[in-house]
């Protein structure tokens, strides 16, 4: 099997099954894909299930993202995960867009029903929700939550997602600080209880590393990095390490390469700190579930993903 397959090889899908000797009709569409560690933990799913096809990486560049979606169809896939940068257009090119996935305007699985209409639907704050649980054994809808990078697409949707669970306080932060603002001007409806403190203060914006954000801390139990930060070994911290406390819940998205410099603060500092892979797998559980109308092997995914 080939690290990817491009529109190329989608349009003459027949020959590529044919060399793989099995069906292929589930894939991650995106640019770059080589780097997906979905098919690991997909595939296991299937094996384990004995569902007899292949799920691979398609390398497709944004304009020719419409006639991929023609083509899955067309070659009677069950369905796709959509990732960077397909997720907005992902939204726009399914025939059927759930109320969550408008919600957070970013479709992350798409369903082919009757081999003629794409359903679409977004799982990352779901498997955020799931995540938290299983990490932390908490609720999120229990938990004071600083979003660092929310006016990014993850941050994005994670920060709707916690409107939705109605956490009793949000503090947005991003480093280009309009989008943080943005944010908040379409959240706010969603905050308008007087759950904790009084609907002013449940949502609040604060500028990146700024005396604001190291007063909101005190204040928050849940810190999140949904900023790209830390992807690369180099990368500067995202919030000063000392700023941290031992009652602080960590939560960093990135979950490629070693530990970021913001979980090796937590540890330092008596702090509990997590990668994004539960929120990778819980996303994909849910994908499969939507796929195939059944509960997930989750464990056999787990496995999938570290292998
Ligand atoms: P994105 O849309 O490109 O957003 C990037 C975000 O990072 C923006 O908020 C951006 O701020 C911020 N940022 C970039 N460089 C920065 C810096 N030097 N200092 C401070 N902020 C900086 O990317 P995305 O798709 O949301 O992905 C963001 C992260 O989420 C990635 O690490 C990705 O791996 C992770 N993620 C994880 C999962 C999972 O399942 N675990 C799923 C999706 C994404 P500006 O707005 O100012 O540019």
């Amino acid at each position: 099997m080939k690290p990817y397959y491009t529109l190329a090889d989608l349009r003459q899908w027949e020959k590529v099954e044919e060399e793989l000797g099995s069906t292929a009709r589930l894939a991650v569409i995106g640019n770059p894909v080589e780097h997906s560690r979905s098919p690991g933990m997909h595939q296991a799913a299937l094996d384990a299930l004995g569902i007899k096809t292949r799920y691979v990486r398609l390398l497709i560049q944004e304009e020719e993202f419409a006639e991929a979606l023609e083509l899955i169809v067309a070659k009677q896939f069950i369905g796709a995960n959509v990732t960077i940068p397909h997720k907005q257009a992902a939204l726009e090119g399914a025939t059927y867009v759930s109320e969550h996935a408008r919600k957070m305007r970013a479709v992350n699985t798409l369903v082919v029903r009757d081999n003629k209409e794409l359903e679409g639907f977004s799982t990352d704050g779901p498997g955020f929700v799931r995540a938290i649980r299983e990490e932390f054994g908490m609720d999120l809808r229990d938990l004071r939550v600083l979003m660092l990078g929310a006016g990014g697409g993850a941050g994005r949707s994670l920060s709707v997602q916690c409107a939705l669970e109605d956490v009793p306080r949000l503090v947005l932060s991003n480093r280009t600080f309009e989008k943080a603002e943005v944010l908040r001007e379409e959240l706010k409806e969603l905050f308008v209880s007087d759950r904790l403190i009084g609907p002013e203060d449940r949502l609040v914006v604060v500028p990146m590393g700024s005396a604001a954000m190291e007063r909101e801390l005190r204040a928050v139990d849940l810190i999140v990095n949904a900023t790209s930060v830390g992807m690369r070994r180099s990368d500067p911290e995202v919030l000063p390490g000392k700023w941290i406390d031992p009652s602080h819940c960590i939560f960093d998205t990135v979950y490629s390469g070693g530990k970021t410099k913001l979980l090796a603060a937590a540890e330092a500092n008596g702090a509990r700190g997590v990668n994004g892979l539960a929120m990778l797998l819980h996303q994909g559980a849910l994908s499969f579930e939507y796929w195939f109308d059944q509960d997930a092997p989750i464990e056999e995914m787990r496995k999938g993903l570290a292998g």
